[in-house]
């Protein structure tokens, strides 16, 4: 009776897993998505709760106390954090299935080899996410050095640790009974994750963590055919493969190969004296701006990491209103990556009540922008900077962008010249069509908001 208990709620729980992930697919299902994701989850842990091989209440509820005063204020991160938020999480799971994995080892007496090549593949990946993705927070939120840090035969060096780790873990599959040999395996899979990570630069962390994501799905799934739990295989495996495909259009949305993310060094700060130095750019004042938008028809607003940074959406919201009621054709270009997570300029212009139709993806805006007026680019820099069409020498070279430069004014606004998340100049400060609307996304939008008012 309890089985079919259990059962029937893991059977609910996979299907509001699968519905969530479909319905986060599209901007309008998104929030009813997130609520089956959650619904999904309040089943899983609940039918689980009911297996009577648990053996210890007082000690989930004592796990369940320390991870909802972990948990609130880990969910109250600002927006602009959730990437490294979301790195944290999956260094808790994939140390939690790395742990049950150890324990499972000593354990269980019985371990043949169809229990053991799970178990070796958990705490393998387990143990290598938990590092690997402490080191990706620690890249993202910056307590760590962002560029990639490099050595000679680094390569070689990481390969030969995994190398090392899959023999000690082919060893164990095949003897289980060495239990003295198991203590080797997981101080090689932590080491390998932190090196995994040095050579990465800052800027391929969305890609990486959504591979992370996927190995810790893996993990889990692993754990699930170790402790003969469906729940865990299905979960584990939606985990795994979505994190999986993010990654590949992440590597899409970039023009970057997998290899190339992560052993490509991307993202070290490209000096080239003399070269940017000399340059002139034009800058505007909020007054001049102003005017110039009242006196166009169509007008793309490109935002990026800047917008987010300085909460401007609901001010970006009025002035939306604005314009359209002055009877302007006002969209939206969103870049895949623009901003610090997937989505992430999605879900601030959806907060701030900005129509979904009025939103254009990356390749519709680039054919939008030849037949527009005015490109008002808020916070976003990397996401536009032309030399990813051209220079070969660039960091960036071949990642699509957003082809703002083709539109008959372009203004830039941020605070000041510095370069972007990947650290290098942006070749469009500099062009002849080119506007620099410095100060703060939200105070400057404010102003033209003001401006424009006045001159109705
Ligand atoms: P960028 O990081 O390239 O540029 C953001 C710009 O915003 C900066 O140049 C900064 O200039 C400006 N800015 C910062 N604060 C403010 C503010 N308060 N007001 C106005 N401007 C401000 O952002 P993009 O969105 O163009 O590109 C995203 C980058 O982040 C890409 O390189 C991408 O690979 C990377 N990335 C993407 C993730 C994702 O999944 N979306 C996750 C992690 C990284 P200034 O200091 O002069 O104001």
């Amino acid at each position: 009776m309890t089985a079919n208990y259990i059962h029937a709620t893991y059977i609910a729980a996979a299907a509001c897993f699968i519905l969530a992930l479909k319905w986060l697919s599209a901007v309008s299902t998104a929030r009813r998505g997130v609520i089956a994701g959650i619904l999904g989850m309040l089943l899983a842990v609940g039918g689980t709760l009911f297996n009577p091989g648990i053996v210890s209440y007082r000690w989930i509820a004592t796990a369940f106390v320390i991870g909802t005063i972990v948990g609130v204020p880990l969910a109250m991160m600002p927006m602009t954090a959730v990437p490294q938020r979301t790195a944290l999480s999956h260094a808790f799971g994939a140390l939690a299935a790395a742990l049950v994995g150890t324990a499972e080892f000593y354990r269980a007496s019985d371990l043949d080899v169809f229990t053991m090549v799970p178990l070796a593949l958990e705490v393998l990946l387990g143990y290598l996410t938990f590092t690997a993705s402490l080191m990706a927070f620690g890249k993202l939120q910056e307590v760590l050095p962002t560029r990639p840090i490099t050595y000679p035969h680094q390569n070689v060096v990481n390969l030969g640790l995994l190398g090392i780790a899959v023999l000690v873990a082919v060893y164990l599959i095949v003897n289980p009974a060495a239990k003295w040999l198991f203590p080797v395996l997981p101080p090689l899979a932590l080491v390998f994750g932190v090196l995994l990570i040095v050579p990465i630069g800052g800027a391929d962390m969305p890609t990486v963590i959504s591979l992370l994501n996927s190995y810790a799905g893996l993990a889990a799934a692993a754990m699930g055919f170790v402790l003969n739990n469906k729940m865990l295989i299905i979960a584990g495996a939606l985990d795994g493969s979505s994190g999986f495909i993010l990654s590949v259009i992440m590597c899409r949305a970039m023009n970057r190969s997998f290899s190339n993310v992560l052993f490509g060094a991307f993202g070290q700060m490209q000096v080239r004296p003399g070269a940017i130095e000399q340059r002139v750019y034009h800058s505007a004042t909020a007054e001049d701006a102003a005017e110039m938008l009242a006196n166009s028809n169509r007008v793309i607003i490109v935002p990026g990491y800047g917008m987010a940074v300085s909460q401007a959406q609901h001010k970006v919201r009025d002035l939306f209103d604005l314009l359209t009621r002055r009877g302007l054709n006002v969209r939206f270009a969103i870049h895949p990556v623009a901003g610090r997570m997937p989505g992430h300029m999605n879900v601030l212009l959806a907060e701030a009540g900005i129509p979904y139709d009025r939103l254009l993806e990356m390749d519709d805006a680039n054919l939008e922008f030849p037949q527009t007026d005015v490109a008002l680019v808020i916070g976003a820099n990397d996401v536009t900077n032309p030399a990813a069409r051209h220079d070969q020498g660039s960091p960036i070279y071949g990642m699509p962008i957003l082809d703002v430069d083709k539109a008959r004014l372009v203004m830039v606004i941020k605070r000041s010249m510095n370069p972007g998340f990947a650290g290098i100049e942006n070749e469009l400060y500099y062009r002849d069509n080119t506007l620099m609307l410095f100060g703060d996304a939200k105070t400057f939008v404010g102003e033209l908001i003001k401006n424009l008012a006045a001159s109705t």
